[in-house]
């Protein structure tokens, strides 16, 4: 089997306002600067870009890769030109099964969405092609369901608790609030949620390298002074920072995870040998795709550290993804982040429109999809419908 061809379409999804103000709140890396917006997407989106490979048998796959100057640093166009004329080009004419090959091939410095959208669709095309589900391809499936966290915009403690208990209305059992401004601020927040959400929900925090690494330790030590029950602190410093990542792990209980700091399987050695976190975030679309993330988790594993997969936005495949990998690696913790599908639907055709989307049943989970491949089909015609100019 040979691969014939790798296009890509771009996909743009609107998203909703948040419900409540966010001014000072959340990350003070995000105050005031590092908008989305700009005279050519005035609007609040999201943008993605459809991976499709074709075979010369016939057999095809489909992925998607995530687009977020904000996040991942490159727009939808130099995501596009990317898989369109640099890296699909470089597969064309491998066997889809040479994937060691095909991904070394690809392997750009940076680059990570586009390479996690040609490697996301080239293991559904695999799965496709033998009909089995891509978890069986790596790993496979030590669970069928995957408990569900979604994050909650940082604003003031009242509103961000009220956001947890609509989310628990729809299944919800774990959050992960955004802070990483003012400490003591920040602290209050956390106790509002747990106040708000009771003892049995799993609550975690994100950062996004808000503090410096003093603020942090104070952060966590109010956590642990008021038990709120913070299981993690996730990129409490600067990403760059491996050596303050250290401190505050040295310095306090809390769980200490690496987000920004940790997108390839380089960045993943260097923390370990930082000794910089106790919990590695692995994202599909950071680390380049399922072949890179279950590298990351391989490190992490060795190194006696835990995963978790965070949130990285998607249409659907990736969440389909996510539960793949998640299904398929032990080192990666219970509950998993898809706040995406708070944001926007997905553009799944039924019947995972409906299943791989809120509200959760009421073990606050979703299903591991057991067909071949990602095991899940977009909806064509809903898809057309937020096709983005090229
Ligand atoms: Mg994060």
């Amino acid at each position: 089997m040979k691969i014939t061809r790798v296009a890509s379409t771009p996909v743009c999804l609107p998203i909703p306002p948040r419900s409540y103000a966010s001014d000072d709140a959340g990350t003070k890396r995000e105050w005031g600067r590092l908008s989305r917006l700009s005279p050519k997407r005035p609007g609040t989106i999201l943008e993605y870009l459809v991976v499709r490979i074709e075979t010369d048998q016939g057999a095809a796959g489909i992925g998607e890769a995530p687009v977020d100057i904000g996040f991942f640093g490159q727009t939808l166009e130099e995501v596009q030109a990317a898989i369109d004329d640099y890296l699909g080009p470089q597969i064309v004419g491998l066997d889809p099964f040479d994937r060691e090959y095909a991904m070394h091939r690809i392997d750009y410095r940076g680059n990570s969405c586009a390479k996690s959208g040609i490697d996301l669709a080239l293991h559904d095309l695999m799965g496709r092609a033998l009909g089995v589900p891509v978890s069986d391809l790596i790993g496979g499936s030590h669970r069928t369901r995957v408990p569900v966290a979604i994050e909650i915009a940082g604003g003031a403690p009242a509103d961000m608790a009220a956001a947890c208990v609509a989310y628990m209305a729809r299944g919800v059992r774990a959050f992960k609030p955004k802070i990483g401004g003012i400490p003591d601020q920040d602290a209050d927040r956390l106790r509002a949620i747990r106040d708000a959400v009771g003892p049995d929900v799993s609550l975690r925090a994100d950062a996004n390298q808000g503090y410096s690494p003093k603020e942090a330790i104070r952060l966590c030590r109010l956590a642990e002074r008021h038990d709120v029950g913070l299981e993690l602190l996730e990129q409490p410093v600067a990403a760059w920072d491996l050596q303050g990542m250290a401190a505050v792990c040295r310095a306090v209980d809390t769980l200490i995870e690496a987000d920004e700091s940790c997108y390839s399987i380089h960045d993943a050695m260097q923390l370990i040998r930082h000794e910089a976190a106790d919990v590695l975030n692995i994202k599909i679309a950071k680390a380049g795709g399922l072949y890179a993330a279950k590298k990351i988790a391989a490190l992490a594993e060795a190194a006696g550290l835990k995963c978790v997969l965070g949130t990285a936005f998607g249409l659907g495949i990736g969440v389909a993804a996510k539960l793949h990998l998640a299904a398929s690696t032990v080192a990666v913790t219970d509950t998993v982040e898809f706040t995406e599908i708070g944001l926007h639907g997905n553009l799944l055709a039924p019947p995972h429109d409906a299943r791989l989307a809120l509200p959760l049943e009421e073990d606050g989970c979703l299903p591991v999809p057991d067909g071949p491949g990602l095991g899940v089909e977009l909806d064509e015609a809903n898809c057309g419908k937020y096709r983005a100019a090229p």
